[in-house]
């Protein structure tokens, strides 16, 4: 059965999800999604126990929308992460509430200059942080790394001990706002590239290293990494991300001793295998 489109249209936002269009477009028809769903299952156009997101669904308010058959396509998951759906920048949708996921974005709406954590805020007064979103768009998205990954907050952790406290309050200041994932996300960003830099992994993940000569290259890798920041801070976020490639190193190891000697893997296969340990 045809589903005509509801008659007052709605545009949807770049990666939105179905809940939140269906809300916003029942609602600007004066209904709700409830009601439609009842009068569409009542008429045999849309299964009662429909789930979700069943196919027939998702179908159902791409017709009511006259969408796109591209529309709520976005995977909930990219090689087993998590791509999470969160608020969409308010500039970018006029001020309505809606969610979706976008996993080639980072924390920054960088048309709007906007940073799109729980809380938004207007980061124009900090291009520091537009630069970084760059630096995710091109360089960590298409390494496959999700805002929420294993890697993001490792590398979070580790810009929030290292990133040097005048620095942290400058932006603070500057931008009238303390969220310390905001005022640490160039180094945030800048971090995650380190960890996932196909060259870094390579020298970090060497056949029979030993955790302290691992150690050692990690310490010359970061050294200078981060303005300001004192030794010890420079210690401690060097001995997380040596943690992090001991783990991955150890489990390598683990599955090479089981795989068969077929089994080698291009150097390509095996950082993508490191990764997925980690987890992106
Ligand atoms: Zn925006």
């Amino acid at each position: 059965m045809t589903i005509q489109p509801l008659p007052v249209p709605t545009r949807i936002f770049g990666g939105e999800g179905l809940i939140s269009y269906a809300s916003r477009h029942a609602a600007r028809n004066g209904t709700s999604v409830e009601e439609i769903e009842r009068a569409l299952s009542q008429t045999g156009a849309m299964p009662k126990t429909s789930h979700r997101h069943t196919r027939e669904r998702l179908q159902a308010w791409r017709d009511l929308g006259a969408l796109h058959h591209t529309a709520f396509t976005t995977p909930p998951e990219i090689a087993g992460a998590e791509v999470i759906d969160r608020p969409l920048c308010l500039r970018c949708t006029d001020g309505a509430d809606a969610t979706g996921r976008l996993p080639r974005i980072g924390w920054v709406c960088a048309r709007h200059r906007r940073w799109l954590g729980a809380q938004q805020h207007d980061i124009r007064a900090a291009p520091e942080l537009v630069a970084a979103e760059r630096h995710y768009r091109r360089v960590l998205a298409p390494r496959g790394i999700l805002v929420r990954s294993p890697v993001m907050q490792l590398a979070r952790e580790c810009a929030i001990v290292r990133t040097g406290r005048s620095i942290l309050a400058t932006r603070s200041r500057r931008g009238g706002i303390s969220n310390l994932s905001l005022l640490t996300y160039p180094e945030t960003v800048r971090t995650a590239r380190l960890i996932t830099n196909p060259g870094f992994n390579t020298r970090m993940l060497q056949p029979e290293l030993r955790p302290g000569e691992r150690h050692a290259l990690c310490v010359r890798a970061t050294t200078g990494f981060f303005l300001e920041a004192e030794d010890d801070e420079s210690w401690r976020a060097a001995h997380r991300i040596t943690a992090m490639f001991n783990a991955i190193a150890r489990e390598l190891e683990k599955r090479a001793s089981t795989a068969s000697p077929q089994s080698t893997q291009t150097s390509d296969a095996a950082l993508a295998t490191a990764w997925t340990i980690w987890g992106r």
